[in-house]
C-alpha cells in the first residue's frame, strides 16, 4: 500500500464473514486475522479505520414476520474480539449508512476503529446500488479493498463504492495484494514443469478452469468425482459414481484440446469404491474405468495417488483446486492427503505451490499442511474466477480511475 494514511479515515472493505456458534462466538477467526496487517498498518501511520463487511446471508434468512434477524447477523458479535486483537478502541455503528454511521465516522480519532453494521442488511448492497455506494463512500477519505473473497461480486461495498474515489484515494489492502501477486505468479511465466490439479464434484464447475489451464500447464491432474465423467466419456464403466451425463461431450472435447495443446492429462488409474455414500460403507479398490455395478468411486486409489504424487513432486509450479475424493469422510480422504503431502514436499524442494478455492483449502487446513505450501488462497469462488482468467470486478474497480 503506497498511500499515506496519516490523519485520513480509511474505509476498508474486509471479509469478516466468520463462522459463529449458537452463542454467536467466533469459531474460526482466520478471516479477521488475515485483515489485521492492513488495519494495523493504517492505524500505525496515524490514520483511523472504518470497517465494512457482510456476515452471512441475512436477506435469505428473514424472521417469520419478514424482518431481518439482526440478533443473528449483526457484526456486533465481532467487536470484543476485534478490540482484543487490535488493542485499540473499536466503536460500532448499528447501521452501515445513515445518521449514526456518519456521526460516528466523523468523531473517529486517529488510531481508532469503527465497525459498521452488516452491509447485507440492505438489498442495495448485492444489487450494487449506486446511491447506496455513494453513502458508504461518504464515510471515508480513502477506500481500501482487502476482501478478496468477495472481489468477484460487483456489490456496492466491494466494487461500486470505488467509483467515488480517484486513483490517489483507493488501493488494495495487503491481503488482496498477496492474493493477486501469488495467483499472477502461478499463471504468468511460471517455473516449469507446471502441474495443475483439479478435483471436486463437477466438471461443469471446473471446465472453464481446466480450459484455462491448457494455456500454461504441462500436466493436468483430474481427481474427485469429476474424473468419472471423463471415464464415462471414454466408455468406461463407472457404476454409481457421481457423473454429469450432459457433460460427456464437454469432457471428450477437453481431452481433444489437451492433446492438440500437448498438455498431459492424468486421470486416476484406480479408485476406492464404496457400496454406499457413507463413512462406514464397505470398500474395494478397482480400476477407475471398471467400477463394479452398484459401487461408486469416492476417492482415487493407491496407484493413482502414487502417480499423482510423483508428478507433483517433480513439478516447479503446482496449482491445486478441488479434493481428490470425499475427504470429509476419513475412509475417502487418503488421496487428498497424499496430494497435499506431495505439494508440501514439492514446496520443500523449491517449487511454488498454491492451493486455491474452497474445499481443497479446507482439506489442507484439516491436514494441518497450510504452512507447508507456498500460498493458500482465502477466496473460494473469487480465486476460481481469477484462475479462470476473468477480470474480477472488485480488482478492476481499484485499478481504473
Ligand atoms: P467442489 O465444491 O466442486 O470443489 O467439490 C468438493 C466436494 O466434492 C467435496 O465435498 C467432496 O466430498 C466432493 N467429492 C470429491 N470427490 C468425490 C467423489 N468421488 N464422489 C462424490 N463426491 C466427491
Amino acid at each position: 500500500m503506497k498511500l499515506n494514511f496519516k490523519d485520513k479515515e480509511a474505509l476498508i472493505r474486509v471479509d469478516f464473514n466468520v463462522p459463529l456458534d449458537k452463542e454467536y462466538k467466533i469459531t474460526d477467526d482466520t478471516r479477521i486475522r488475515e485483515a489485521l496487517p492492513t488495519i494495523q498498518h493504517i492505524l500505525a501511520q496515524g490514520g483511523s479505520v472504518i470497517l465494512m463487511s457482510h456476515l452471512g446471508r441475512p436477506l435469505e434468512k428473514l424472521n417469520a414476520d419478514g424482518s431481518i434477524n439482526k440478533q443473528k447477523f449483526t457484526l456486533q458479535h465481532l467487536v470484543k474480539h476485534l478490540k482484543k486483537k487490535l488493542k485499540t478502541k473499536v466503536h460500532f455503528a448499528d447501521d452501515c449508512v445513515g445518521k449514526s454511521a456518519v456521526k460516528k465516522a466523523a468523531a473517529l480519532k486517529p488510531g481508532e476503529v469503527l465497525l459498521l453494521e452488516n452491509t447485507r442488511f440492505y438489498p442495495e448492497e448485492e444489487k450494487g446500488d449506486l446511491a447506496f455506494a455513494k453513502k458508504l463512500a461518504a464515510l471515508g477519505d480513502i477506500y481500501v479493498n482487502d476482501a478478496f473473497g468477495t472481489a468477484h461480486r460487483a456489490h456496492a461495498s466491494t466494487t461500486i463504492v470505488a467509483q467515488f474515489f480517484d486513483k490517489d484515494h483507493k488501493t488494495f489492502g495487503f491481503l488482496m495484494e498477496r492474493e493477486i501477486e501469488n495467483a499472477t505468479r502461478a499463471m504468468h511465466n511460471p517455473a516449469r514443469p507446471v502441474t495443475c490439479v483439479t478435483g471436486g464434484s463437477k466438471v461443469s464447475d471446473k471446465i472453464m478452469l481446466l480450459e484455462k489451464f491448457l494455456d500454461y500447464a504441462d500436466n493436468i491432474i483430474i481427481g474427485g468425482a469429476m474424473a468419472y465423467t471423463f471415464f464415462l466419456a471414454k466408455k468406461g464403466a463407472v457404476g454409481n459414481s457421481l457423473v454429469e451425463v450432459d457433460k460427456l461431450a464437454t469432457a471428450r472435447d477437453f481431452l481433444k484440446k489437451a492433446k492438440t495443446a500437448g498438455v498431459k492429462v492424468l486421470l486416476p488409474k484406480d479408485s476406492i469404491c464404496a457400496d454406499k455414500f457413507a463413512a462406514d460403507a464397505a470398500t474395494q479398490i478397482a480400476p477407475s474405468n471398471q467400477i463394479p455395478d452398484g459401487w461408486m468411486g469416492l476417492d482415487i486409489g493407491p496407484a493413482a495417488a502414487r502417480q499423482f504424487a510423483g508428478v507433483i513432486r517433480k513439478s516447479m509450479t503446482v496449482i491445486w483446486n478441488g479434493p481428490m475424493g470425499v475427504f470429509e469422510m476419513p475412509a475417502f480422504a487418503e488421496g487428498t492427503k497424499i496430494v497435499a503431502k506431495a505439494c508440501a514436499s514439492a514446496t520443500k524442494k523449491g517449487a511454488f505451490t498454491m492451493v486455491g478455492g474452497g474445499d481443497s483449502v479446507a482439506a489442507v487446513n484439516q491436514l494441518k499442511l497450510a504452512k507447508k505450501v507456498s500460498f493458500v488462497s482465502t477466496g473460494g469462488g473469487a480465486m476460481l474466477e481469477f484462475l479462470e482468467g476473468k477480470e474480477l470486478p472488485g480488482i478492476k474497480a481499484i485499478r481504473e480511475l
